[in-house]
């Protein structure tokens, strides 16, 4: 099998140390492997993506002396592959439209019996409050400017009749095998619950997109940060429901600072631009993070 893999940075702040450990993991990997090393730009939030900060993730990449192989793919051109996936999972009734704002949420979660709302990779677990809103009570044709979410009792319910859902995870960028993770289909209603497939003002969700984008990309290993874990489980959902091929995951450690706190974007000290600017070179950022 061709090895491909690929970094997929949201450009809403500057690449910090955390990115540039993610990407030339993914990068040396592929070029070990004469494999290719793909970018994509994961601009579907709008509201916070910004060209000068897309920019910047190309500088600092070719300042750290990545490559990346074909044209870079940005997930804002694809919203009509994003919908028609929309379709087929409303046409299949495992979605539903959620007009919920936050507070009905947090108002239906903070009943006095209930105690701390339960949570997933997504955040809160969904508290069902909109739920009759499917496809069986609506209209043929999909919602439009309403959020969407996956129905996950229904979900678990049709992927019952597949064998238990699997995905490889390689412990380490050298393990040449790794081991099968099992996905327990009956847990997913209570521990991620109906996650939101297609956000109110962005027509998408970050889960939904990466799924086609690598499927799209046929990327054969993603690489990314432990941060990320979690939501494997609602990929390998979503790529069983889409027909599509789950590729070999490898989860990295992150990179965290002196008190053990993970980098963030705003944390600006520590943005690659910033050692640049200082005088750091790309070995010296290699050797930062470990590598
Ligand atoms: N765009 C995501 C981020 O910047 C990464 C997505 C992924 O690798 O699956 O955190």
């Amino acid at each position: 099998m061709p090895f491909r893999t690929r970094f997929a940075p949201s450009p809403t702040g500057p690449l910090h140390l955390g990115h540039a450990y993610s990407a030339i993991l993914a990068h040396d990997m592929a070029r070990e492997r004469n494999g290719e090393f793909l970018l994509r730009i994961e601009d579907i939030d709008q509201s916070r993506a910004r060209a000068e900060w897309e920019e910047l993730i190309y500088e600092d990449l070719v300042w750290l002396g990545l490559t990346w192989d074909g044209d870079v793919l940005r997930q804002s051109t694809r919203m009509p592959i994003y919908h028609r996936a929309l379709q087929i999972l409303w046409d299949e009734d495992l979605i539903f439209a959620c007009n919920c704002s936050r507070r009905d949420i947090n108002e239906a979660l903070s009943a006095p019996h209930e105690g701390t709302p339960p949570s997933g990779p997504d955040g809160v677990i969904y508290p069902w409050t909109c739920r009759r809103h499917g496809k069986a009570n609506g209209t043929a044709s999909l919602p439009e400017n309403t959020a969407l979410r996956l129905d996950m009792e229904k979900v678990v319910r049709r992927l019952r009749k597949q064998p238990a859902l699997e995905y490889i995870e390689t412990g380490s960028v050298l393990a040449a095998a790794g081991k099968a993770q099992q996905i327990q289909l009956q847990e997913l209603p209570s521990t991620v619950g109906d996650i939101v497939v297609a956000r109110k003002d962005m027509g998408t969700s970050y889960h939904l997109s990466v799924v086609l984008d690598d499927a799209d990309q046929a990327v054969t290993h993603v690489v990314r940060g432990q941060d990320l874990e979690e939501a494997t489980a609602i990929h390998v959902v979503l790529q069983s429901l889409l027909g599509l091929p789950t590729p070999i995951y490898h989860h990295h450690r992150l990179i965290r600072d002196k008190t053990g706190k993970r980098l963030a974007k705003r944390d600006d000290a520590r943005a690659i631009r910033t050692y640049r600017q200082d005088g750091a070179s790309p070995e010296d950022i290699r050797h930062m993070v470990g590598l």
